[in-house]
């Protein structure tokens, strides 16, 4: 037993030092890593995003293309109508299509709060969202011409619309009351708000910063149909559908995940990363496989010596570790 012993240990030895030395301290650290990851870290992921729409010369050019684009439409509905047509609307969401709260997104980052009703509802009711880069000019230009606007959003009309109302009428946005500000009353899917909008005018375009923003039958759609939606529209983007960019939120981050229940926001802060990782398309640089591929086979030498050594423990009736605490003793 002794001889036996003492020549398992040896081998033990090389293996575990094989292993230690291919591994290093990455490995060491990664589980308790992986195993903390926070609502905190999360929303560390906001950073680029909320960076982009708030500081980038990009962001203004886009938000400035799609009013510029969106009121010609206008003004060539406006130049062919007739007398007996049914009035001209236009459609659009508020947030992140006229009104910015990049500074709410901003505000969750090094904090370990995720969105929540309730700091939503203190957010509208502050009051400080800013008018997007054009925003403002377009919709009174629109006003200008004589057409209805109507603002459809989630906000809730029972316990955001004051906050709101007040807010965009400071930013000069016009038609602000109860008959063009369409908020949530039942259901988050716009559609019987677009219907009955419809029944009454002709709208010339619609506008949002979220797939749900268009009458296109996307809504609780997973990212497949919603991607197989947009391309069966795809001739009325830039024409009757104007699209505002957001890469912080939206649908299209729940639509990602289409396992289990397909309930994303029931998922920990560490799942619905995974799920953001899975759902990229990446191509991996041939030293990079290799790195991995070495990483995979160091770990798969860790399990083979743990394994082992949890077998001659039970064989000799050792403690669990006992081998492992010998050896680095
Ligand atoms: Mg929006």
């Amino acid at each position: 037993m002794k001889l036996f012993w003492m020549g398992k240990k040896k081998q033990l030895l090389v293996a575990a030092a094989l292993c230690v030395s291919f591994i290093g301290a990455p490995l060491a650290q990664a589980p308790a890593e992986a195993a903390s990851f926070s609502q905190e870290d999360l929303n560390d992921e906001l950073m680029m995003a909320v960076g982009w729409m708030q500081n980038s010369a990009e962001y203004r050019e886009l938000c400035y293309q799609a009013y510029n684009v969106a009121l010609l439409q206008v003004k060539q509905a406006v130049a062919n109508h007739k007398q007996g047509d049914k009035p001209l609307a236009i459609v659009l969401d508020a947030d992140e299509t006229v009104l910015d709260n990049s500074a709410f997104e901003a505000g969750l980052i090094d904090t370990d709060g995720a969105y929540s009703t309730k700091t939503w509802t203190e957010w509208c009711a502050a009051g400080e969202a800013l008018a997007m880069p054009g925003a403002t000019e377009y919709l009174q230009a629109v006003d200008k011409l004589g057409v209805q606007i109507f603002y459809v959003t989630n906000r809730s009309m029972d316990t955001q619309y004051e906050g709101s109302a007040t807010n965009m009428k400071a930013l000069g946005f016009p038609q602000i009351d109860k008959q063009h500000m369409l908020f949530k009353t039942t259901t988050s899917n716009k559609q019987p708000r677009y219907d009955a909008i419809e029944q009454k005018y002709d709208v010339v375009v619609y506008m949002g910063d979220n797939a749900g923003d268009l009458p296109i039958g996307t809504y609780h759609k997973k990212q497949t149909m919603r991607n197989a939606i947009i391309d069966a529209n795809k001739n009325k983007f830039g024409l009757k559908y104007i699209v505002l960019p957001n890469p912080s939120y939206g649908d299209w981050e729940p639509a990602q995940y289409d396992e289990g229940d397909g309930n994303y926001w029931a998922l920990s802060p560490k799942q619905k990363r995974e799920v953001r990782n899975k759902a990229l398309r990446k191509w991996v640089a041939p030293t990079e496989k290799k790195r991995m591929k070495t990483e995979a086979t160091q770990h798969s030498l860790v399990d083979q010596v743990k394994a082992e050594e949890a077998a001659i423990e039970k064989a000799h009736g050792l403690p669990a570790g006992a081998i492992a605490n010998d050896i680095h003793n």
